[in-house]
């Protein structure tokens, strides 16, 4: 398909063959790294192009102790609900100190008038069992932390998982955790889907699905139900495979949700509004 992440030339989008153009659709992009680097050189230009798409907002995901300031100051004035959490990937970078500063951050943001904290979730952080072995014991006692701080303040969380949903279910299980949220880049079996469904979660479904030896995920997206599904990037990473560029936009958004539509065999806007409704539904903070 001819598209790519030019975002200066939205006209390539008119002359895709899925014909998605500017109009009033309603989207959210319920995971992206918007504040991460990549996005410093034109990110306002960026986001104008995006409302004018029918994006309505944005959630973006902490990743370090050390990225939280920067993300919560970007998200002022603007429609982009964030979390606070300690990722997996980055478990190098974690210090002694740092799930306490999460605590403390979530209180603080709490604490402050509803206006001023667009704070939905607590994440993103899981269990990455991709990783080196020798890291598992240390993520699961950050990943197990992090749910408790979650419970404690009665907030979502969004989870980064692979290799490891039994495992993952298990501990939410068992610290008795029923707030929800997302398992972003939903990945695993039919099963493991509606375990977490029944967990009260969201399954986030997105660029995996496009690629051609996918065929078991998009089987797997076909048969769980559409009000367990939310639409997610995960941009500047996982590239679509339609997605020509140097990285993913939030703009993809509308394809993957056409991508939806043909597997439910469904409307391309029934496929938006359910992941609009399961978004703010799963993230009541989410002020948009
Ligand atoms: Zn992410």
């Amino acid at each position: 398909m001819p598209l790519s992440t030019d975002l200066h030339n939205s006209t390539i989008l008119h002359d895709s063959t899925m014909s998605i153009g500017k109009s009033d659709r309603c989207w959210f992009d319920s995971h992206c790294h918007f504040d991460f680097d990549v996005f410093d050189k034109n990110r306002d230009e960026q986001w104008l192009l995006l409302k004018e798409y029918g994006c309505a907002g944005l959630i973006i995901p902490g990743v370090t102790a050390k990225q939280w300031p920067r993300l919560i100051s970007l998200c002022a004035d603007k429609p982009w609900g964030y979390s606070l959490g300690l990722h997996p990937y980055f478990i190098e970078q974690h210090q002694e100190g740092d799930l306490n500063k999460l605590d403390n951050a979530c209180a603080e943001q709490l604490e402050l008038p509803a206006e001023e904290s667009n704070l939905v979730a607590v994440g993103e952080f899981g269990l990455d069992f991709m990783l080196a072995s020798s890291g598992h014991t240390q993520q699961v006692e950050l990943c197990r932390q992090q749910l408790l701080i979650a419970k404690k303040y009665n907030l979502p969380v969004i989870l980064h998982i692979r290799k490891a949903y039994d495992e993952v279910a298990a501990m939410i299980r068992s610290i008795g955790f029923t707030e929800g949220g997302i398992v972003h880049a939903f990945s695993g079996s039919y099963q493991q889907g509606m375990v977490f469904i029944g967990l009260g979660f969201k399954l986030g479904i997105g660029g995996a699905m496009s690629h051609s030896r996918a065929n078991k995920l998009r089987a797997t997206i076909t048969r769980l139900p559409l009000d367990g599904l939310v639409l997610e990037t995960d941009a500047p990473d996982m590239l679509p495979a339609f997605w020509q560029g140097p990285h993913n936009s939030p703009l993809s958004i509308l394809f993957l949700a056409q991508i939806v539509a043909s597997l439910h065999r469904c409307d391309l806007n029934q496929v938006l509004l359910s992941s609009n409704r399961n978004l703010l539904g799963i993230l009541p903070k989410f002020k948009h």
